[in-house]
């Protein structure tokens, strides 16, 4: 597969992320800010927040995780806008990951403003943030892994390895949902929603076909590629489901992506069918290994995959996100007729010639 390179819109933003620095504050175009806002024990380091210019206040697109130091890099870059917390009007989150969705309820409580999801993802944030439910999730987490085969003495680590972020995250209900296709409504702006799934199962792009803008959330990403994966709040088919979603924003002419991790870049379509070919591969890939293996548990199938570092050197909540990806194609594999499984205690795949 030949290797596609983006053209970063920002050349000081491209040297920051390389460098490991947090990008400077930076004016997009009029009306329009990035914001950096730094995330803890994540090697993505920060999320972008874009600021949109209203004509009494602002908008914003994603937050942060609900740390002081992130509600003080928001404030001090709104302040470079000439903006301060409590003229932000709108939270638009573009899904409910920490990173980005983490802060609104702070951010909802100093300015009045109100917190916009997609129905999708606002049904999750209950059993996924609230202390009453959490221990259905974590066992349904549990369950996935013992199918997967993960073996006994990982299970434990793996099963609850992302309960300690969830005290950065205020469980703020959303004030509006916003659909597919819908328009935002932010005065002075052609803001429309694309509903993404795939990510997550609520995951929202918006689109500005006036300005020429797309604001891509963790959907389409310079560098890097959003994980992909089964677990207990995503469909049955979560591959699918993104795959579909490129397709849903490749369409769209824009000049540039504003994602919310890396920096911004100028080619939506070439850079879309570059993560479409590199999911081709991994299918056949793991296609493959189904076949070598003449039958494994799903956990086996990921432990022989080539992965961007040896497998024994990656940490427990990677590992599970691997199993999970790799789960995720394998469930795609089969809605195609290429692989099938069978269950039990612990399900085997196999390929279809076995
Ligand atoms: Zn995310
Ligand atoms: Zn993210």
């Amino acid at each position: 597969m030949t290797k596609f390179v983006v053209t970063p819109a920002s050349e000081t933003q491209r040297a920051a992320w390389l460098g490991g620095e947090l990008p400077a504050v930076e004016k997009v175009r009029p009306g329009l800010w990035s914001i950096p806002v730094p995330i803890p024990i994540n090697p993505l380091r920060y999320v972008l927040v874009y600021a949109l210019e209203l004509p009494d206040g602002v908008a914003i697109i994603d937050a942060g995780w609900n740390t002081d130091e992130a509600f003080g890099a928001l404030c001090a870059g709104l302040a470079i806008a000439g903006y301060e917390i409590t003229d932000v009007k709108g939270v638009l989150v573009t899904h409910i990951h920490p990173d980005h969705y983490g802060l609104a309820g702070r951010i909802r409580e100093v300015s009045g403003a109100w917190i916009a999801l997609h129905p999708a993802d606002a049904g999750l944030l209950r059993e996924r943030y609230d202390d009453e439910f959490i221990e259905s999730l974590v066992a349904r987490e549990r369950a996935l892994l013992v199918r997967s085969g993960v073996p006994g003495e990982t299970l434990d680590e793996l099963a609850g390895a992302s309960m300690m972020i969830r005290h950065m995250v205020s469980t703020a209900l959303p004030d509006r949902l916003i659909e597919d296709g819908e328009q935002v409504g932010l005065a002075g702006w052609d803001l429309r929603a694309i509903w993404t799934p795939g990510h997550s199962p609520g995951h929202l792009c918006f689109v500005s076909p006036g300005r020429r803008l797309l604001f891509s959330g963790d959907h389409v990403l310079a560098k890097i590629t959003p994980i992909v994966a089964v677990h207990p709040q995503s469909g049955p088919n979560p591959l699918a489901d993104y795959l579909d979603s490129l397709a849903a924003v490749r369409r769209f002419e824009v000049d540039e992506v504003l994602p919310a991790h890396e920096y911004r870049f100028l080619e939506l379509a070439e850079r879309v069918d570059y993560v479409m070919a590199h999911h081709e591969e991994r299918l056949a890939e793991i296609e493959k290994v189904v076949a070598d293996t003449g039958g494994a548990d799903c956990w086996t199938i990921a432990t022989r995959l080539t992965w961007s570092r040896p497998w024994e050197t990656i940490p427990a909540f990677m590992r599970r996100a691997a199993n999970n990806e790799t789960l995720a194609h394998l469930a795609w594999l089969e809605a195609r007729g290429r692989v099938r499984h069978q269950a039990g205690d612990v399900d085997i795949w196999y390929s279809m010639e076995s």
